[in-house]
This record gives C-alpha cells, structure tokens and sequence, in this order.
C-alpha cells in the first residue's frame, strides 16, 4: 500500500503543473500515468531520423500568470519564439519549447514521482482517503486528496467505476463534455518543403487544420511534415485503417508534400484532441469526503497549452485550500 497526500491521474500538462505546485507547497505528491511517457498531447516523437511535434505545436499566452511562468522558461532558453503568426505578422508571439513540445511536461516533471504505464482504473472513497485502483497491480494508492486530469469521458469513467457520485450540476453537465478527435500525420520527406514563413499553414477550413515543417520550426535536423486532419477529415476517416487513412491524408496534402519524396509516415489518432465546450470553472470538485476529488484539463480552461496549465493551477488551489495545512485532519 501506497500512500500519499495527493494522487495525481495523468501526467499530460494539467496534472504536472497540478503536481509541481503541490509538491513545491511540501506535499508529498504522485503522479500516475497511463502511456509510458509524460506529456499527454504535448507529442513529440522521433520518427525515423526526424523528431516531430505531432500533439501541441505552439502556444500563446494571454493570461498574466501563466505568462509569468512562460517568462521563466523564456529566461532560462527553455523556451523560444517561433513566431507572431502564421501567414502575416498579427503581433501575438507563438512559443514553442526548445527539443519540442513534449519538454515542457518533461520540465515539469523534473524531479516529481510519476509512475508510468499506470493506468487508474478507479477511485474509491475510504473511510478516510481515497483508494485508488490501478489496472493491473495489486497495490492500491491512498491518498488525502486525487485530481483526476485524463480528458473528461475518461475521467467519468474512473468515478463510476468507483461508485462516486456526483452533484446535480456535474451529472448534468461533465458528460455533455465531448471532444473533436485529431488525425496527426508526420511524413518524413527526402527534401525540404516549400511552407512559407515561419514554416507553417493555418487553415479554417479544407482537410488539414494545421501543417507545420519540423526543420524549418528548428526542431528536425531532416525534412519532416506534421500534418493535423481537421476535426471533419479526421472524423471521416477514423474507423479507416492507418494504412488507408494515410493513403488518403496523403492524397489531399500534394499542396505541401509538392513531388517530394516521402520516405516514412506515420499516424497518431487523438481521439481526445480537443474540447468542444469548456466547464464554467477552471478546476472542478466533484467530492469533498473523504477528501477534496477534483476534476481538471483543458476541458476546464480553455482548449489549449495555455487552458491545461491554468486548470492545473487552479487544481492545486483548490487541494491546497481543502486539506489546510494537514492534509489528514484538514486542520
Ligand atoms: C493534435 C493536437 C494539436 C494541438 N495543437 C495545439 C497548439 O498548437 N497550441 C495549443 O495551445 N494547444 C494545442 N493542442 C491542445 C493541447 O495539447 C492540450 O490542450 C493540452 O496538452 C491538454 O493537456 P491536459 O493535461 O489537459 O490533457 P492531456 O495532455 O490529454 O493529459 C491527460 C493525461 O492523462 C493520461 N490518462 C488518461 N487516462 C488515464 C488513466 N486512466 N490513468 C492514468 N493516466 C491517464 C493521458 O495518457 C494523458 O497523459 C493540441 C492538441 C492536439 C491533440
């Protein structure tokens, strides 16, 4: 038996920031993860010779406090500006982590106890802490407080399997939270594609939402396209094959590939990529008994870089607050 004073579900960059901010406050933290790497959609991934974002590509800040933190990252050179736009110069800088978009949950994650390949399968309210049920493993998590950050049908999942019940306001309202799924290809090019400045297309309509060229982000040191289906294509082809989504991703991107070779291409399906509605608060209790229970994600805040980190802060606010200076007695 584990036990600890907050267990953190999901190491994408709500949990993380969630996780840091609690362990910094004295906490003694867990994170619990279900892929084998931090970072959620925040992909990067080496494809043949070619390392690629193929989740998150850049991000903004509009918010003085998550601008705050970004700032440090900007000092430190984890951090850089890509650009101020994509197609004319809107003003608004686009950041980007240096060695991709990944690094930032990788940064957060410095030093925290995260368990990877820890699926949860459910949270169980104890007499005085939450159990908390991992696929697969017979060791059971105790915990004073558990922020549960996986996107929000997967979160909902892990409360009904533990018999948690919810207010009027959350049963109503928790399940209408749907996602638009994301066909992500990266296709590895034998030479450089003609993008324009700063190496990437943004579109509102057509199959491909956005396409960005690796090398010229400055993260590839080969040819390489991350190609993101919109939300209608990517729907369209879901139930495909890789093998015949691919084929047909390929067939409409001839505009970006233009008569280069493709050497190697892969698929990533997110099938959680992004909220269609955001809750009305940017973290979520859903339990306060035996223990704060509290749902957060970019389904909280806004469906971005920038919504996963304020929830994540908010999530920690609000543990921090409930459990008072001890985390068992609340005192
Ligand atoms: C294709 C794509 C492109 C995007 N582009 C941009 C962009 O350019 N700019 C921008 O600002 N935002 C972008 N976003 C959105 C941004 O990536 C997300 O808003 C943000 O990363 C979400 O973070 P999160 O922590 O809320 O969720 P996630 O990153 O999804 O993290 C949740 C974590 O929970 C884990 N998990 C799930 N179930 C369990 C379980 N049972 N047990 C344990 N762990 C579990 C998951 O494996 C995951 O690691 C993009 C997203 C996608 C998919």
């Amino acid at each position: 038996m584990t036990t600890v004073d907050v267990l953190v579900v999901g190491a994408g960059l709500s949990g993380l920031t969630a996780a840091r901010r609690l362990a910094d406050d004295g906490l003694d933290v867990l994170v619990l993860e279900r892929d084998r790497w931090v970072g959620g959609r925040l992909g990067t991934r080496l494809v043949g010779r070619a390392l690629v974002d193929h989740g998150a590509q850049f991000f903004t800040t509009r918010n003085r406090h998550f601008a705050d933190w970004v700032d440090t990252l900007l000092a430190d050179d984890l951090v850089v500006e890509w650009s101020r736009g994509f197609g004319g110069n809107d003003g608004y800088p686009r950041f980007v982590a240096r060695g991709g978009m990944g690094e930032l949950g990788r940064i957060l994650a410095r030093d925290l106890p995260v368990r990877l390949d820890a699926a949860v399968r459910a949270v169980i309210a104890g007499a005085e802490r939450w159990q908390v049920v991992v696929e697969g493993q017979d060791d059971t998590v105790e915990a004073a407080a558990v922020v549960l950050t996986a996107p929000v049908p997967q979160s909902l999942r892990i409360l009904e399997a533990g018999g948690v019940e919810l207010g009027h306001d959350e049963a109503e309202g928790l399940p209408r939270i749907s996602y638009d799924p994301t066909l992500a290809l990266v296709a590895v090019l034998d030479r450089s594609p003609a993008l324009p400045h700063p190496g990437a297309v943004q579109r509102d309509v057509g199959p491909f939402s956005f396409v960005a060229d690796n090398e010229a982000k400055g993260l590839s040191e080969v040819p390489a396209l991350t190609l993101h289906a919109s939300a209608a294509t990517s729907a369209a082809l879901w139930n495909e094959s890789d093998s015949k989504a691919i084929a047909s991703l390929l067939d409409g991107a001839e505009e970006f590939v233009g008569g280069r070779e493709v050497l190697e291409a892969h698929l990533t399906r997110w099938e959680f990529a992004t909220p269609r509605s955001v809750w009305t608060n940017r973290s979520c209790t859903v339990a306060e008994r035996p223990g704060p229970l509290v749902l957060a994600g970019d389904a909280f805040a806004g469906p971005r870089v920038e919504g996963a980190w304020l929830s994540g802060d908010s999530a920690a606010t609000n543990v921090r607050r409930r459990l008072g200076d001890d985390p068992v007695t609340g005192a």
